[in-house]
């Protein structure tokens, strides 16, 4: 079973929900930190890394013997990241996207393609949980390939657990699909439950089953329960405003070995989740 835990904004406590999640379940389980842009589950799993790959991305390199300039290269990328400029053909490399467009339509045959470094797959382990991250390179803008990568490692046979990327763009969609399940964390305000509209309108463009937990209840209002109410979504937990809570969090302490009582409420969550996925395979 793929879980995948997201929010329309960040700073809910989604790498508190993951964490805590995974923690509770225990056994047979993998956290994929697919917020590459900033993976954050390490701080409060520290896990120990035992390996690392590199993710490249193919981007064109021109034979300039074969070029004649002819410019339809440059006519059918759809990213701008090649152009033909007086008897030149140039690549901004930051702007491709890999799709091979260019080397596969260049009559000349003069495109051939090189691997360019974008970002790391890091693997570990942090007590019974398989830990695998992503890490895009700084400066890079392509987080799909990457959280691609990180995919490629998820074991058929255990609960999955994918930490999205916040908002509502390609990467959150690249995170997101295959999921059997999407829990969605948000907070009882304004913000809250204007980000986490978005959010749904994604998950049900995706036809995935979802629940919402609240965060730091009691700190705002009751419309993103009115909300929830009106959309159908179950709100599986709720997890109060509670200065104990931040101060862990701050100091990089997972949730429920902070307070341990809060592995029962997470184990319930997991188990909701579970008769969910397994209610909609059923009418399936
Ligand atoms: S399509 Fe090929 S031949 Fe034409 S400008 Fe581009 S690289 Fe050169
Ligand atoms: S590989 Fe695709 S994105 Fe990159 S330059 Fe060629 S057509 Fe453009």
């Amino acid at each position: 079973m793929i879980v995948s835990v997201a929010s329309g904004k960040g700073g809910t406590g989604k790498t508190l929900v993951a964490t805590s999640l995974a923690l509770s379940v225990g056994k047979e389980v993998q956290l994929l930190d697919c917020d590459v842009e900033e993976p954050n589950d390490h701080i409060l799993l520290k896990p120990i890394i035992h390996s690392s790959e590199g993710v490249f991305i193919p981007i064109p390199k021109i034979d300039e013997d074969k070029c004649n300039h002819c410019g339809k290269c440059s006519e059918v990328c759809a990213y701008n990241a090649i152009a033909v400029i007086k008897e030149k053909v140039l690549i901004f490399p930051e702007l491709c996207h890999g799709c091979g467009a260019c080397s596969y339509l260049c009559p000349e045959k003069a495109i051939s393609e090189e691997g360019r470094r974008i970002g790391v797959v890091e693997l570990g382990q942090s007590e019974a949980i398989d830990f695998v991250q992503g890490k895009l390179s700084p400066g890079e803008m392509m987080a799909p390939p990457v959280i691609r990568e990180v995919k490629r490692h998820i074991h058929p046979q255990k609960t999955v657990i994918i930490d999205v990327s916040p908002g509502t763009s390609c990467p959150v969609v690249e995170a997101i699909k295959g999921s059997d399940f999407c829990l969605l964390v948000t907070e009882p305000t304004p913000f809250g439950l204007n980000d986490l509209t978005l959010a749904v309108e994604v998950i049900k463009k995706l036809d995935i089953p979802s629940g919402v937990v609240i965060n730091r209840d009691g700190s705002g209002d009751s419309q993103v329960g009115r909300y929830c109410d009106g959309e159908g979504i179950p709100i599986l937990l709720r997890i109060p405003l509670d200065t104990e809570i931040a101060i862990l969090y701050s100091r990089g302490i997972p949730l429920v070995k902070g307070i341990p009582q809060w592995r029962e409420s997470f184990l319930a969550l997991f188990q909701s989740i579970k008769s969910k996925v397994g209610a909609t395979a059923d009418e399936g």
